[in-house]
């Protein structure tokens, strides 16, 4: 039997994902607080909801691709929320980027109703959501994996499931927290090769086939370079997501220095009205503290 999806979120990633579902031919009910989110997916085909709780009555499987933890807190377990339509057997998978300790609480609560729920934060950004070639990090019950395995692979390639309830947050987490700390280093690099008066493109171009290659080496040293700082993915995201770090370390009574120093740079360049620009304008901090811009040497 065909699974009936109610797809709740139609923000930059939400969007397109759900636009995969309907055209894989599932059954698709959709919701936005914003309506004109819904207008695309609507006139292609999709039903659209009225409530999240309407939408889960409504459903075999519910995804949910919302901006943070309350959001999530409140479409879910909030009055007229997924869980009060929620039927036994139901599936509900949240795919947003929120706090472990609240997907494990979302795990909870649907359980309690006689459903299941699975974690599954994405890594790939915009384009990997249009592509359908999403990084896909799972946590929860391997049979809750199995059944939505067909529907994550309408929208990702590399999926996984890494352990129980929270464990696709916790590594989503580990996945900011490197692709946070390797932008700093990559920043720091660069920069110091500026100020040496080294061309820095020169510098990443030579640096590309060793041991210091990496992927944000390639992207984001490129953006630094290049001073395009259009998004990608904003510094506003990824500081809610490192805030989501330090306060999953803070639970555990751990101490996570570098993710420390990266938050507060953020915190900084937001300050100086950085909130919407890529995450690899990080490099602009840095620029601050030296009193000196990467392409000031050439110029
Ligand atoms: P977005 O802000 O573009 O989309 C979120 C959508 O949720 C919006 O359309 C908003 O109207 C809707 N929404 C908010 N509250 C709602 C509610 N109560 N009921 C119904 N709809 C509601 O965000 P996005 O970029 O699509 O990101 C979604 C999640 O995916 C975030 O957790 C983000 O961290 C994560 N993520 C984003 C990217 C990226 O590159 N944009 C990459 C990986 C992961």
């Amino acid at each position: 039997m065909t699974e009936r999806i109610g797809f709740i979120g139609l923000g930059i990633m939400g969007k397109p994902m759900a636009g995969h579902l309907l055209r894989a031919g599932y059954p698709l009910t959709v919701l936005d607080i914003v309506q004109t989110a819904q207008d695309e997916l609507v006139a292609a085909g999709a039903r659209a909801g009225t409530s999240p709780q309407e939408v889960a009555a409504q459903s075999d499987v519910v995804i949910t691709m919302l901006p943070d933890s309350p959001e999530v807190e409140q479409v879910i377990l909030g009055k007229q929320g997924v869980l009060e339509g929620l039927r036994a057997g139901a599936l509900v998978i949240d795919m947003s980027t929120i706090l472990p300790s609240t997907a494990r609480k979302v795990a909870a609560a649907a359980r309690a109703r006689g459903a299941d729920a699975l974690d599954a934060p994405v890594s790939g950004g915009e384009v990997g959501a249009k592509n359908a070639t999403l990084t896909i990090m799972v946590g929860g019950a391997p049979a809750a994996f199995e059944r939505a395995k067909p529907i994550l692979e309408k929208m990702g390639k590399n999926i996984t499931l890494v352990g129980e309830a929270g464990a696709g947050q916790i590594t989503k987490a580990a996945n900011q927290i490197i692709v946070g700390v390797t932008i700093a280093a990559v920043s720091e690099a660069l920069l110091l090769a500026a100020k040496a008066g080294v061309d820095p493109a020169k510098v990443r171009e030579a640096l590309m086939g060793g041991f210091a290659s990496s992927r944000i080496l390639e992207l984001h040293g490129n953006r630094m370079i290049q001073r395009a700082f259009a998004p990608g993915f904003k510094i506003r995201l990824h500081r809610k997501d490192m805030n989501i770090v330090l306060n999953t370390a803070r639970e555990l009574g751990l101490s996570l220095p570098m993710s420390a120093h990266v938050a507060e740079l953020m915190n900084g360049l937001i300050a100086h009205g950085g909130a919407e620009l890529d995450h690899s304008a990080l490099v602009t901090m840095f620029e601050k503290l030296a009193n000196f811009e990467m392409g000031a040497a050439s110029q």
